[in-house]
């Protein structure tokens, strides 16, 4: 049969062919070698995988039971790393991060060294016990914040994220608002992050951010910067769904059909480095979260950096990084 498919249409055999290969594979059809780092323009810091939530797509697996957190010895060196190599950015996540004791004096540190520094926040940690005075903290160091909103609507985002999160969320962006976040000027930057609810892509990202704007300023005159479209990559809880509803592989090959060269460029493992929670380093937060340590030959810990061989080193891949070439990409 294959002999009349390539006769009539060769284009199919060709696209069978790559639905074959692996990450690596399809990188070198496109690239004469394999994926390098191009610099370290930020350093993506876990403080650890405990949340006050436990969403679906969530690929850290992150949960109030989480135990692993950050201690003070790593966060030290990660003030050293980044004051002796002058990295600009400091991409905080976790889990909730702002649960860990050392966050505060880690953002307070790495602004007075002159990093900008970004949260990755679930807005609902504004409301636990304790985070009275967090949204004042944000805003007095200018804390760029990129926040977890999967939807615009209650019963979407309720189902991903747990009764009460919509609300809870919509509540602590206009209290950003009104502190001057997401206003479109250079210190505060509100961003939201949305994600599919299930085993599809998200759409087109400028289209995307445009249906939010409308909504939640017609909805709850809430304004924000920028929404970036996140492809659910196959790992963690979203995995697990994946395969308890037998969609992994459907899903996986829909990632392979998507394939974009233009998305390597961008590539979050190409400008970053990921920081574990334990010091250890990865080439990127997913990465990390499944345990896919850096290459052989490249330093393991925050202890032993070396930003020379580290900002040019080779990318360890595997079949999960689909997700962030599918589409539009998704880093
Ligand atoms: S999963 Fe990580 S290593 Fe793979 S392409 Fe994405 S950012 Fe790079």
């Amino acid at each position: 049969m294959d002999w009349y498919i390539s006769a009539l249409q060769p284009g199919i055999l060709a696209k069978r062919e790559s639905l074959k290969m692996n990450f690596k594979e399809r990188i070198l059809t496109v690239h004469t070698e394999p994926l390098y780092a191009v610099g370290i323009d930020a350093l993506q810091v876990n403080l650890g995988y405990k949340c006050n939530m436990a969403c679906k797509h969530c690929h850290v697996q992150s949960g109030p039971h989480r135990k692993e957190m950050m201690g003070p010895q790593n966060i030290e060196e990660v003030i050293r790393v980044l004051k002796e190599n002058r990295i600009k950015t400091l991409d905080i996540t976790g889990g909730a991060p702002e649960l860990n004791s050392w966050f505060r004096p880690l953002v307070e540190q790495a602004k007075y060294i002159g990093c900008h520094v970004i949260a990755r926040s679930n807005l609902t940690i504004f409301f636990e016990d304790g985070m009275e005075d967090l949204f004042e903290f944000y805003s007095r160091n200018n804390v760029e914040i990129i926040a977890s909103l999967p939807w615009y609507s209650k019963e979407s985002v309720d189902i991903i994220r747990g009764n009460g999160s919509f609300l809870k969320s919509i509540h602590a962006l206009q209290k950003l608002n009104s502190l001057g976040y997401g206003q479109d000027t250079r210190l505060k930057k509100l961003n939201l992050v949305y994600n599919p609810g299930g085993a599809f892509l998200p759409a087109v990202q400028s289209a995307l951010e445009g249906e939010y704007r409308i909504e939640l300023e017609k909805k709850f005159a809430i304004s924000f910067d920028s929404l970036y479209a996140f492809t659910n990559m196959p790992i963690g809880r979203f995995r697990e769904f994946l395969i308890r509803t037998g969609k992994f592989d459907n899903y996986i090959k829909k990632l392979k059909d998507a394939f974009n060269p233009e998305t390597l460029s961008g590539l979050m493992c190409r400008h970053t480095i990921s920081v574990g929670w334990d010091g250890k380093l990865y080439d990127c937060d997913f990465n990390q979260m499944i345990g896919l340590s850096l290459l052989d030959g490249y330093p393991r810990t925050i202890k032993d950096f070396d930003h020379h061989l580290l900002a040019n080193r080779q990318v360890a891949v595997d079949d999960h990084c689909h997700g962030c070439t599918a589409g539009h990409g998704s880093t």
